[in-house]
């Protein structure tokens, strides 16, 4: 082995900063390594802005080295292997690195292979998505002109439960305030059963979605886009409460039937 750690962290993302920071302010001489290739860090919360054109892309873009904690080391690689039984990772260069704890903090990546057309989609630029490339967001909102606009989230983790509903809004006033509000059919189609997990501000939020007229549409998960046809298929999810003797009364049934909203100017996926 060529190195040994006594914490090692794959990822210099949010999470994995964060973590050797809070550490590091813990207990200055702990002997802590990053590993991440990327040269540069991203803020992507603020990527919501820049999909609606309220922020600079350029300014959620750092330099790694300048966002390392001070006194952390870090590794510009990626991690290729585990090897769990003697405390080591596997650099792509060849070389292993031991550690006594390791935290894996690389993020998550996008799929766009889980939902049938999507990939297609997005490089024929049919398809926005703050994930991808918020400019592009911001340009597809721009050149809106009325139809329908379709908000979308996958039926996987994300990494940011709020952020189809954010731009949303955001589109929805952008439309308001260039007179589109009448013309505009606005749709959010989303996997989930409500609109927010918390109630309180599930409430607040059903009526923003009352003011700005969105077709609310819970239980529907997207699972094919047709960008020649500007067709988008949803599975509709339906609870359907059964007898008191089945699992706790709720049986999930899938699928239940298909819908597709078709004609859409703008189709927004997260
Ligand atoms: C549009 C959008 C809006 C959001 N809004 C909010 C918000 O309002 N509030 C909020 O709290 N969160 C928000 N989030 C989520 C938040 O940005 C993420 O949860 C956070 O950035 C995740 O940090 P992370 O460190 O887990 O992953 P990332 O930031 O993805 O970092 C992962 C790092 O791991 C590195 N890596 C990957 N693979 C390897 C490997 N094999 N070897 C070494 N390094 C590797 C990558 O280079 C990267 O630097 C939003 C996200 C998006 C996209």
């Amino acid at each position: 082995m060529d190195t040994h750690y006594k914490i090692l962290i794959i990822g210099a993302g949010t999470g994995g900063i964060m973590t050797a920071a809070q550490m590091l302010k813990k207990d200055r001489n702990l002997e802590i390594a990053i590993i991440d290739p990327a040269k540069y860090h991203y803020y992507q919360p603020a990527w919501t802005l820049v999909g609606a054109g309220a922020y600079d892309y350029k300014k959620t873009e750092k330099p790694m080295k300048e966002l390392i904690p001070e006194g952390c080391t870090w590794i510009k690689d990626s991690v290729i292997g585990f090897e769990p039984e003697n405390n080591i990772v596997l650099l792509n260069n060849g070389e292993k690195i031991g550690y006594d704890y390791l935290i894996v903090a690389c993020g998550l990546v996008n799929d766009l292979s889980l939902i049938e057309g999507l990939e297609e989609a997005v490089n024929k630029g049919i398809v926005c998505s703050n994930y991808i490339d918020p400019n592009y967001t911001w340009e597809c909102i721009q050149n809106f002109k009325g139809g329908n606009a379709i908000f979308t989230q996958p039926t996987t983790p994300i990494k940011c439960g709020g952020a189809p509903q954010k731009i949303m809004y955001l589109a929805c006033d952008y439309f308001r305030r260039n007179n589109l509000s009448e013309s505009a059919n606005v749709t959010f189609a989303t996997p989930g059963t409500v609109i927010f997990g918390v109630k309180k501000i599930a409430d607040t939020l059903i009526e923003v979605i009352k003011r700005y007229n969105i077709d609310f549409k819970p239980y529907y998960a997207p699972i094919k886009i047709d960008s020649s046809k500007k067709t988008i298929t949803f599975k509709i999810r339906i609870l359907k409460i059964s007898s008191v003797s089945s699992i706790k009364g709720m049986v999930l049934k899938t699928p239940n039937h298909q819908s597709n909203l078709s004609n859409y100017h703008l189709i927004y996926c997260t």
